[in-house]
């Protein structure tokens, strides 16, 4: 049993594959090496150390979960197609069971697997995992996906049942214990990508036990209502935050799904807002898009195909997006929070990728690509999908407008407690011009701490 982006036991359908298959199941998991030490198109590290770490702990989790069922997870370093290769040589297994993946550099791997194997008679044996839903429960085939999402709802939200999940196992046979290395690379994780850092109470801990103890622990303290998408932002009313556990594949949205439908069905009188439902048929819906648009969703004429204008790749002005200096507020205390945390809600997100696209005038897929590198939650349909709607190339054309900071920030954050937190030069600027601190008169910067020729000012290109 290959582990990839699905480190988990509850409905894993590789997993009950493999075990319905199979007399003895060796779970392997290969940290792949051009994910964690190669860089993307335009120089930027492919993972950066908030991801890792979360990778880290989930794969640990993973084998904890593993040996309380009789199972040890056989961890290595290297490229997944040579080290399954090799493995199936050495162990003569049968069949090597995983969850599919469709994203390029996914593809890829798994395709240069399948065709090795080939040669020594083993089938790899794909299942799937990613979704809510089944694409053939959907009521059209992929090439005939509605590109709008209104769309996509309307055909898909009160038709389609999302399947139950499946039960996880309570044993996993191995007779015989192959020579196996269970030994975390830490110093090699580390190593690839410095920075890691080890908290106490970390706001995301990687791994399956932490996902569940999570969802319960929202749908207790959220009664259910969790992601009211209205209103969800950090700082004033805080959305589901599991993304970075979806991404990993320690949680299964089929599961999330019912627990919480389960919950608020014998939770009567709170508030169903149907949000999270909503949120997860994002999610879908990205995924979809990349299925059928395949490699579009990483070029920059995305899956439109037009070049629209001219945009610059300029380094100084990306370097003063990522390190949160442009001048505006909102955006700054965005990037800020993502570089310190590797997680921002979705509308931080919408701001940073609005002001590196609309007023910095810069290839989205170098937002695209720092995204990548930064994100706990990296997940390639989500991240390039909203990217490219953004940056106009993607499927709606609605939400590609620059965006006005101004009135966001009346709406979102009137008081500056945001922009605050992140960016402490701000701490003692009055309300009124938290969020325009280039308008502050000359002569009362000293009395907020602030110097023109120092600390928090304006961007200097137009
Ligand atoms: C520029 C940009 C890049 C993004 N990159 C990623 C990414 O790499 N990985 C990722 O998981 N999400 C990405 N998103 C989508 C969204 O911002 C995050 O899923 C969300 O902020 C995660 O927080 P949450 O779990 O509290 O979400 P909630 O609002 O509580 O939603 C619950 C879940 O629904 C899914 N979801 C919600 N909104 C979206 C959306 N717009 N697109 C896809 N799925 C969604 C996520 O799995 C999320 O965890 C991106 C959005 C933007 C604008």
């Amino acid at each position: 049993m290959w582990f990839r982006q699905d480190l988990r036991l509850h409905d894993n359908e590789a997993l009950l594959d493999a075990l319905t298959h199979a007399e003895e199941v060796f779970p392997v998991y290969v940290f792949d090496e051009r994910t964690f030490k190669a860089c993307t198109a335009h120089g930027i590290p492919r993972m950066g150390s908030h991801r890792a770490r979360f990778i880290l702990e989930s794969v640990n989790d993973l084998k904890d979960n593993l040996h309380r069922l009789g199972g040890t997870l056989h961890i290595a370093v290297g490229h997944p197609e040579e080290v399954l290769f090799e493995l199936a040589r050495k162990w003569q297994v049968s069949w090597i069971c995983c969850n599919r993946e469709r994203t390029r550099d996914e593809v890829l791997v798994q395709e240069c697997l399948e065709r090795q194997l080939w040669s020594i008679g083993v089938e790899l044996r794909f299942s799937r995992g990613k979704m809510l839903y089944y694409t053939q429960d959907l009521p059209f085939p992929i090439t005939h996906m509605p590109t709008s999402y209104s769309q996509f709802r309307k055909e898909v939200e009160r038709i389609v049942p999302v399947r139950q999940p499946l039960a996880a196992p309570d044993h996993i046979p191995m007779a015989i214990q192959p020579e196996t290395s269970s030994a975390l690379p830490v110093h090699w994780v580390r190593t690839a990508c410095p920075g890691i850092a080890w908290q106490q109470t970390p706001r995301f801990s990687g791994g399956e036990s932490h996902a569940q103890a999570k969802v319960s622990h929202l749908l207790r303290e959220n009664k259910g209502g969790i992601t009211n998408s209205k209103e969800a932002f950090s700082g004033v009313i805080p959305s589901a935050e599991v993304s970075p556990w979806l991404s990993q594949g320690c949680l299964s949205p089929k599961w999330l799904y019912h627990e919480w439908r389960r919950f608020t069905e014998e939770h009567e009188g709170n508030e169903d807002t149907n949000g999270l439902f909503l949120k997860l048929l994002w999610r879908d819906y990205f995924r979809l898009i990349g299925k059928k648009f395949g490699n579009n969703i990483f070029r920059r004429t995305g899956i439109r195909g037009k070049a629209g204008q001219t945009v610059s790749l300029d380094k100084e002005r990306f370097k003063t997006w990522a390190s949160g200096r442009t001048g505006i507020p909102l955006v700054d205390a965005s990037m800020r929070e993502l570089n310190t945390t590797g997680f921002l809600t979705e509308k931080s997100r919408q701001w940073a990728a609005g002001y590196l696209v609309h007023e910095l005038g810069l290839d989205w897929r170098l937002g695209a690509e720092y995204f990548e590198c930064q994100l706990i939650d990296y997940d390639p349909c989500s991240n390039w999908g909203n990217w490219m709607t953004i940056a106009g190339a993607g499927p709606d054309h609605r939400d590609d407008r620059p965006v006005n900071f101004l009135s966001q920030a009346r709406k979102f954050d009137p008081s500056g407690a945001y922009v605050r937190l992140w960016i402490p030069a701000l701490q003692h600027v009055p309300n009124q011009w938290v969020h325009t601190p280039d308008q502050i008169p000359e002569g009362e910067l000293e009395c907020y701490g602030l110097r023109k020729d120092q600390g928090y000012t304006a961007p200097s290109f137009g």
